[in-house]
């Protein structure tokens, strides 16, 4: 059942969202209100099972929870997962559905992308509900595309590890291994260059390594090695669970720091890195920034450069963590894990309260 799931949190709601006439099937969990509406963004993914997609969702939502926190919005954590079914067909039709379904909530989940969604798919889910984040932007407005914001607040937080660490104030000349180079991985490949960093970088998709090899010069490498490089970062940019008992004993580099969510494959892992002298920048405090712009988009509050302002923050946010996780000899997992609580515990207060 969904309450004895492993990844199940007290969760407040989970809702399971079925369309015969489309063939969707989703599910939407919405982990914490405490902050503001749950928002976080709708994978679509082809699950082995409905007990693994509800697995990925309820973990993914809390997770969002702890992101949303720690990025100091006024948002909740929620996710939503449509199942890529052997029948799938992403339809207009069947998009428009799942609008109907967020629109249900009233605005207590807020959607966006994630993996497997663009910003024409939230064109159509936009059709059914105004709960939706990650259009197209609008002039001097905040919005479109997360991707290159999350990139951004990743390289700003490779920067502040890479200090941390190393000492060096820039990267140039260090080498960067970036597994993925999708939205996210380019973005990132893309400044890691322009600062002067050499790229090393994997992927299962040949026409994103030929992009990043022919526009920044970086060298590819096998799937199964590109985590393993004799390298100064690694930067994990594809799907979950990379870092685990099998993989952290052989990592070289002394710093992982990458936009992936879900990269430690369970909690125990974060002290297998510090055990092993690597210096982690917890996923989701490193990976905000699409985060942070759409939420200035769905409040309309504030104008591109104070976006990359307050995407920029990450990097002393950081730094903040990596210090306390040394004073404390705790990983930087259960320092950000503490921190993100914190914030949701406080401001649940007024409201247990009443
Ligand atoms: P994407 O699908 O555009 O990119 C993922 C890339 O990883 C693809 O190019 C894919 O081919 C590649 N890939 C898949 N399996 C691989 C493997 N085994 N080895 C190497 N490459 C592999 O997705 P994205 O939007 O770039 O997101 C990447 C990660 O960052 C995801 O974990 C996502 O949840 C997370 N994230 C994304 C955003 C955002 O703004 N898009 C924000 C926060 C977190």
């Amino acid at each position: 059942s969904a309450f004895s799931n492993p990844a199940f949190d007290n969760h407040e709601q989970v809702t399971f969202c079925r369309d015969a006439a489309t063939g969707l099937s989703a599910i939407i969990a919405i982990h914490s209100t405490a902050l503001g509406p749950a928002a976080g963004g709708c994978r679509l993914w082809s699950y082995a099972s409905d007990t693994e997609a509800l697995y990925d969702v309820l973990r993914l939502s809390r997770g969002m929870s702890y992101k949303n926190a720690m990025a100091d919005l006024r948002f909740g954590g929620g996710k939503a997962v449509i199942l890529k079914t052997a029948d799938f067909q992403g339809t207009d039709a069947l998009y428009e559905k799942f609008g109907d379904f967020v629109d249900a909530f009233h605005g207590r989940y807020v959607t966006a992308e994630d993996v497997g969604m663009s910003v024409a798919v939230m064109e159509k889910i936009a059709r059914r509900t105004r709960f939706v984040s990650g259009l197209p932007k609008k002039a001097g407005h905040a919005g479109g595309d997360p991707s290159p914001k999350t990139a951004f607040g990743i390289f700003k937080g490779i920067e502040a590890a890479v200090k941390f660490r190393l000492g060096n104030d820039t990267l140039r000349g260090l080498t960067v291994a970036v597994q993925g180079v999708g939205n996210v991985g380019y973005f990132l490949c893309a400044y890691l260059a322009k600062a002067g960093a050499r790229l090393i970088v994997a992927d299962i998709d040949q026409a994103r390594i030929n992009r990043v090899v022919d526009e920044f010069g970086a060298k590819p490498v096998a799937l199964d090695e590109i985590l393993f490089q004799d390298v100064d970062v690694v930067a994990p940019c594809a799907l979950g669970a990379v870092l685990n008992e099998q993989s952290i004993p052989i990592i070289k580099s002394t710093i992982v720091a990458g936009g992936a969510n879900n990269q430690l494959q369970t909690d125990a892992d974060g002290r297998r890195l510090l055990e092993a002298g690597i210096l982690y920048a917890p996923d989701y405090v490193i990976n905000g920034g699409g985060i942070i712009n759409v939420a200035s988009e769905f409040y309309g509050d504030v104008d591109e450069d104070e976006v990359m302002n307050r995407v920029a923050a990450i990097g002393p946010r950081l730094t903040g963590i990596f210090q306390e996780a040394r004073d404390s000899g705790l990983p930087t997992n259960e320092i950000a894990d503490n921190q993100a609580r914190r914030k949701i515990a406080q401001a649940k207060t007024p409201t247990d309260q009443n």
